[in-house]
């Protein structure tokens, strides 16, 4: 899924659910701890039994329980041996309990199903009305039993149920009127709302080994809010038109239909879809049949029968859209489905091209083919999230997936790539192997957020996404997150259906991506590759969790000789939150020149009073560089297991300066003694290339946030980014420039202000006017595709550097652009730095040229130009304005849903909105939370994007207030906002002064 936020466990009931429903090809005996246990306390319970007739009989009172429950699930049959590890048997059958007081357990009342019946086959056929927005439907679906129930426990939610009927089929899963067949009487049936179950109580007990066919009719709505089966609405030549699609992942399939709603109950499934002719309809597979009723001219399409699937990534759509289509070499048939306008602009063509390449490319990367004949890409107006990977169904908000090459910028071209690598990688990591259970989402998003810079840099090797991007968009980005207190482990527990939207977020997809991309340097590439091919194939249609994939993982290292235990590496990194400082230093204790470096290990963490009673530790693959003025050595690849460790390696003298975690490959932070750092911003002012540019970048987020969180000193990064003049390279000046706006939002408000930004602005100046601002004549936009990236996106921080921090000549041009676009109505400005212009423009303009923009941004069809038209509003000073942004943006229909989020967020951002942002947050939260609380990703943006830049004791008092009256079930994006705030304040308490104090009096360098 393309965006949104999670903690750790002990994987439990995930693990074991794996291997009990494994295919059945993947044999994988084990005996099952449990069972030796209570084995061995039999004997020793006979043992007793000699010495005292009483204690025997106690004893075997007590044995004979546990006999019966070990015996009863031992014995029952489809266990085909391998159920499951000691760990989650133990669970589960704590959970259901003896067969014997079921009726007593009630199974319904926990929130997880009860496990005893399996779906094998749905058959699934719904009749959807777009004139009044409802569907009506009937399920079937074919059951196996596991263990003896008397309960059909399933999911449903907000359906109205009508018949219910349960068959019993005859052997071999043969029609009920064969021997022991026949129709089952029902006891009751009823829905368990607390838990969005439906129960189907028998009078006879289902037996072990045997089929049942369970049927179910029932009505619902077609919601108007972007979960379940719901609807959107768009204009075409001014007509209002609708379509209606599903968004079922994580647990809304339950909206739509009956089912097993979890994802280990894999199942195959036959959806048939009926419908008024003026629409088509699209699922998962291609339609196998097509009739039209001579009744009432309604149009019936059956699908071809799914794979076996999770109920989350199973998809249909209803809607009058058009296409275009390409074929890979290997025959599968790509379409792109759009508003008609869209697909006859062309705005497609570059998701169907791109798409076409991925299939090929994660075909031979992971060699394993695409599963199915077809893929649909669906671009729909309105989307919970960016996308959602729908197993040959994917769905994308328009903006992830429509392209006017026009008017769209690199940036935005960009971002549009990868949430389609994203998504066609869920394709195999998700939707062929899917993870046991959400707590381990991240075995699914953290591959398809890592793949999206692999997958990039296939389609454009000169992005160099994974060396460089990566870096400060991923791991420098969740660093951020993962460093706070309130953070938590990646691998996070959940049980409850409302709770699970909480594991979708940064810290599974960012934190996931950079512990891969960690492990798959450590590996090397062939290695991790063969790992990773191993893993699809042995668990493909079916589930795996962490721990199958560490094996594989490790088996690959194996073959080659090389003896790591990747789960007992990984296992510290995925069950304990955060992450490490190390600091590396000379050995103090010895005469110079010494061999000898001393490394330890520190959980980092941004709040000085959090670090008391630290205890984590990592197993940290680190590299060491030594260098001086005219070279480097590289160092091989250090274990550090212990909080301290001496190493032994190349000869060092006052003059070597130490450099760890080359290229950040690993997650975690490096420090270094004073003596060193200033080593290290020596060389960079005198010779940056001979380090690389990923620890350039690595330097400057590491010096910030170091000194933001008072292990280093506040002049150490404003002293190491003295050398950007110098800097040619984007990357280094992205990791900058993210730092400096951090701090600007910190500062923006204070009397000294301009001492930073006349800082900032002079490391800019020479390098903004070198670079230029791009030229606009006719061919040199014509093809984006092709534009040197690195070239265009610093000549773009740099004017976004220049501009925001106020400098003139910047100011002057982008003046002078929105003038000429006013007096000519021509839009000249070049769409790589339109965004930049228009908020430049706003902000400094009067209010005619708010109106010209709001106008133009009601007049624009492009999606892409239309969000930073909305963006720009966001930028004027004028709080009349920005107030009334606010308004028409929650109130009336004329700013898309899922953007009005970001409109309150930009007005905070803005130093004159930030209250004005707060207080209407605070205002309309009762809004907010009905309409965004459900997805709860996108409130955890509001709620952090809101309250970042919160910095004075006043506004945390308020925020605490705020969290008290009102932030009842909001989740974790409080607590985390509420710590962020209070670091905010902190550091203006603790280091404020000093830090002005250094750009007062910056001492010289030496
Ligand atoms: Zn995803």
């Amino acid at each position: 899924m393309g965006l949104n936020d999670s903690s750790p466990g002990a994987m439990r009931n995930g693990r074991g659910l794996s291997d009990q429903w494994a295919d059945s090809v993947v044999v994988r005996p084990r005996t099952t701890e449990r069972h030796i246990t209570v084995h061995k306390r039999l004997v020793l319970g006979f043992a007793l039994s000699i010495v005292t007739l009483i204690i025997v009989t106690a004893v075997a009172v007590v044995l004979s329980i546990r006999f019966e429950d070990c015996g009863d699930r031992r014995g029952a049959p489809g266990e085909a041996g391998p159920r499951g590890s000691g760990r989650s048997n133990g669970s589960r059958g704590d959970r259901t309990g003896d067969r014997g007081d079921e009726e007593s357990v009630q199974p319904w009342r926990n929130p997880r199903l009860p496990g005893s019946l399996r779906p094998r086959h749905y058959d699934l056929r719904i009749s959807v009305y777009m004139d009044n927005f409802t569907f009506s439907g009937e399920v079937s679906v074919e059951l196996e039993c596991l263990n003896a129930t008397r309960f059909i426990v399933l999911h449903a939610d907000r359906l109205e149920v009508d018949r219910v009927s349960v068959t019993a089929e005859g052997a071999g899963g043969r029609p009920a009127n064969r021997p022991g067949g026949g129709v089952m009487r029902i006891h009751r049936h009823f829905p368990f709302p607390a838990n969005q179950m439906y129960v189907v109580a028998l009078h006879r007990e289902m037996k072990p080994m045997r089929v049942y066919r369970l049927n179910m009719s029932f009505d619902a709505a077609i919601e108007d809010e972007l979960l379940g089966f719901f609807r959107s609405a768009y204009s075409l030549h001014r007509e209002r038109r609708f379509l209606a699609v599903t968004q079922f992942s994580p647990i809304h399939a339950r909206k739509a239909f009956p089912c097993f709603d979890e994802p280990i109950y894999k199942a195959t499934f036959s959806l048939t879809l009926r419908h008024d002719p003026q629409y088509i309809s699209l699922s998962n597979m291609p339609v196998e049949a097509s009739s039209l009723s001579d009744e009432d001219g309604w149009v019936t399409n059956r699908f071809a029968r799914t794979p076996r699937m999770s109920t989350y990534y199973l998809a249909w759509a209803v809607c009058n859209f058009t296409y275009r289509e390409t074929q890979t070499d290997s025959g599968v048939t790509i379409r792109l489905y759009a508003r008609p306008d869209a697909i006859s602009s062309g705005a497609g063509d570059y998701a169907l091209h791109i798409t076409k390449r991925l299939l090929g490319f994660y075909e031979d990367y992971f060699k394993v083919q695409y599963s199915l004949p077809k893929l649909d890409l669906l671009a729909v107006p309105k989307h919970p999230y960016a996308a959602m990977e729908n197993w040959g169904l994917s769905v994308f908000v328009e903006q992830k997936i429509l392209l006017d090459a026009e008017v769209s910028s690199s940036s935005y071209q960009m971002e549009l790539t990868m949430v389609v690598v994203h998504e066609i990688c869920h394709q195999w990591f998700g939707d062929l192997v899917t993870p046991v259970w959400w707590e381990d989402v991240w075995l699914k998003e953290g591959f398809a957020h890592f793949f999206e810079y692999v997958g990039t840099d296939f389609l454009f090797p000169k992005w160099n996404m994974e060396k460089q991007r990566f870096l400060t968009d991923v791991l420098h980005e969740v660093m951020l997150l993962d460093g706070l207190s309130s953070s938590h482990p990646i691998s996070q527990e959940v049980e409850r259906a409302t709770d699970i939207d909480r594991v979708f977020d940064w810290i599974a997809y960012k934190k996931g991506a950079a512990l891969i991309r960690m492990l798959a340097n450590v590996m090397g590439q062939p290695l991790f590759q063969k790992g990773l091919n191993d893993y699809l194939l042995s668990h493909m249609y079916s589930n795996a969790a962490r721990d199958d994939l560490w094996s594989k993982l490790s088996q690959a290292m194996h073959s080659e000789g090389r003896d790591i235990n990747i789960g007992e590496m990984m296992d510290r990194w995925t069950l304990q939150m955060g992450y490490p400082v190390v600091t590396i230093s000379k050995n103090q204790s010895e005469q110079r020149p010494t061999h000898y470096i001393t490394i330890n290990q520190k959980h980092f963490l941004y709040g000085e009073e959090a670090r008391k009673n630290l205890s984590l530790q990592w197993q940290i693959p680190l590299t060491v560089a030594v260098g001086n003025q005219s070279s480097v050595c590289v160092e091989q690849l250090i274990w550090i297991n212990n909080r301290t460790e001496t190493h032994r390696i190349g000869q060092m003298d006052d003059d070597t300066w130490l450099l760890g975690n080359i290229n950040q490959t690993g997650y975690f932070r490096v420090n270094y003694d004073l003596q060193n750092w200033k080593l290290l911003i020596q060389q960079l002012h005198s010779n940056p290339q001979i380090i690389s540019v990923g620890n350039r970048a690595g330097l400057i987020d590491d010096s910030f946030n170091l000194a933001r969180a008072g292990y280093l000193p506040q002049g150490v990064p404003l002293q190491l980014i003295g050398y950007l003049p110098e800097e040619t390279s984007f990357l280094p000046w992205h990791s900058a420039s993210r730092a400096l706006y951090q701090l600007d939002k910190l500062l923006d408000r204070t009397d000294e202000y301009r001492l930073f930004s006349d800082y900032v602005l002079k490391q800019v100046a020479s390098r903004y006017h070198q670079m230029g601002w791009p030229s606009n004549g006719p061919g040199t936009e014509g093809n984006i595709l092709q534009a040197s990236y690195q070239t265009e996106e610093l000549q773009r921080e740099l004017i976004m550097l220049a501009c925001s921090f106020g400098n003139k000549q910047c100011h002057r041009q982008a003046v002078a652009y929105i003038s000429d676009w006013i007096s000519s109505n021509k839009n000249r400005i070049p769409p790589n730095i339109r965004d930049i212009v228009y908020c430049t423009g706003v902000s400094l303009m009067d209010e005619d040229v708010w109106e010209f923009i709001w106008m133009k941004f009601h007049s624009t069809n492009a999606v892409s130009e239309k969000k930073i038209l909305l963006e720009a509003l966001t930028c004027s000073d004028n709080t009349f304005l920005l107030n009334r942004l606010l308004n028409l943006s929650l109130s009336s229909d004329l700013v898309p849903e899922q953007d009005v989020i970001d409109v309150i967020i930009h007005v905070g951002r803005n130093p004159q909105g930030r209250n004005l942002a707060w207080k209407y947050f605070r205002e309309k939260w009762d809004i907010l939370n009905a309409r965004y609380g459900e997805a709860l990703f996108m409130n955890s943006k509001l709620i952090g994007g809101v309250t970042e830049f919160l910095n004075t004791e006043k506004e945390l008092y308020e925020l605490k207030e705020f969290i008290q009256s009102s932030g009842v079930g909001a989740g974790p994006a409080l607590p985390r906002a509420l710590e962020i705030v209070e670091g905010n304040v902190r550091w203006h308490r603790l280091h404020r002064r000093q830090f002005y104090q250094w750009l007062r009096k910056p001492p010289s360098l030496g």
